[in-house]
């Protein structure tokens, strides 16, 4: 699908709850530990005791009062047969369900790594707020099965948080693979109009659209996936730095979306 076409679809599935109070309970949904690990240290979060849903998933549970709001942060975990951190689509749709069901947050904000393209005008380091999600690996040419594949979704309205964190905006594009073959690239350029590639937005996106909660994402760019340096290479080196970048933008964007009118982000 055309890039102008998504950009139709975009209205029809609105997201959020605005204009309906102020933000009191916010989750923060983070993919990998090492991601999260800065923030929850800044912020004072603990892990809570017993996980509010049931013990067989293995996501984490953080929480905690900022300026007297609730904030829980949810980490996907480890994933118990393969021991590595539950990244991708699946896990994320789960745990932003498990999350929305638990906490009933006014608001939920995605915080993670990703990829960049440089066509694009992204730089490792950077940070973006989204402005859109979609998807670039569920191709399905049938009628409207087309753009329930591709999903694009609007992020909650967010240009005050963006300049409040100094941040630029861009098209998030999630799939499950780190890598990225040439057809991805035309999926997440032309057809998305996305400059951000990471693996879990969208999904977060599509649960909290069905369940009407508002939601907004904040990217630190890692790698360069139109670059010449292999992502996984260039994603460890960067991770550390990037996961640092996050914590300081997560934390000041916490701080700037806590008891703030939904309608006013
Ligand atoms: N190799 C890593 C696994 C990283 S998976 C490890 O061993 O720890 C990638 C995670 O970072 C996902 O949560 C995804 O959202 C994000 N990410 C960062 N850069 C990405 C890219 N170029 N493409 C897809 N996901 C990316």
């Amino acid at each position: 699908m055309k890039q102008r076409d998504a950009h139709k679809a975009q209205g029809r599935a609105g997201q959020g709850r605005a204009g309906m109070g102020s933000v009191r309970t916010l989750v923060v949904l983070i993919a990998m530990e090492a991601e999260a690990a800065p923030l929850l240290e800044d912020l004072k979060l603990v892990e809570g005791q017993e996980t509010p849903w049931p013990a067989a998933l293995p996501f984490k549970h953080y929480a905690g009062s900022v300026q007297g709001a609730d904030v829980h942060v949810v980490v996907l975990g480890k994933d118990p047969t393969f021991g590595v951190d539950c990244v991708g689509t699946q896990a994320a749709a789960m745990a932003t369900m498990a999350a929305i069901t638990a906490f009933k947050p006014d608001l939920v904000l995605n915080a993670g790594t990703a990829g960049g393209f440089k066509g694009g005008g992204c730089a490792v380091g950077e940070v973006f707020v989204g402005s859109s999600t979609a998807f670039h690996d569920r191709r399905i040419a049938l009628p409207g099965f087309d753009v329930y594949g591709q999903c694009l979704l609007p992020c909650h309205p967010s240009d005050a948080l963006a300049d409040h964190v100094k941040a630029k905006r861009g098209i998030i594009s999630t799939g499950n693979s780190l890598d990225c073959p040439g057809g991805d690239v035309k999926t997440i350029v032309e057809d998305n109009g996305a400059c951000i590639k990471e693996m879990e937005a969208a999904s977060i996106a599509w649960t909290c659209s069905l369940f009407k909660v508002p939601f907004v994402a904040i990217k630190s760019i890692t790698d360069i996936v139109d670059g010449d340096k292999p992502t996984h290479e260039e994603f460890m080196a960067n991770l550390f730095a990037a996961s640092k970048a996050i914590q300081v933008t997560t934390a000041k964007a916490i701080k700037f979306l806590v008891n703030r009118n939904v309608s006013e982000l």
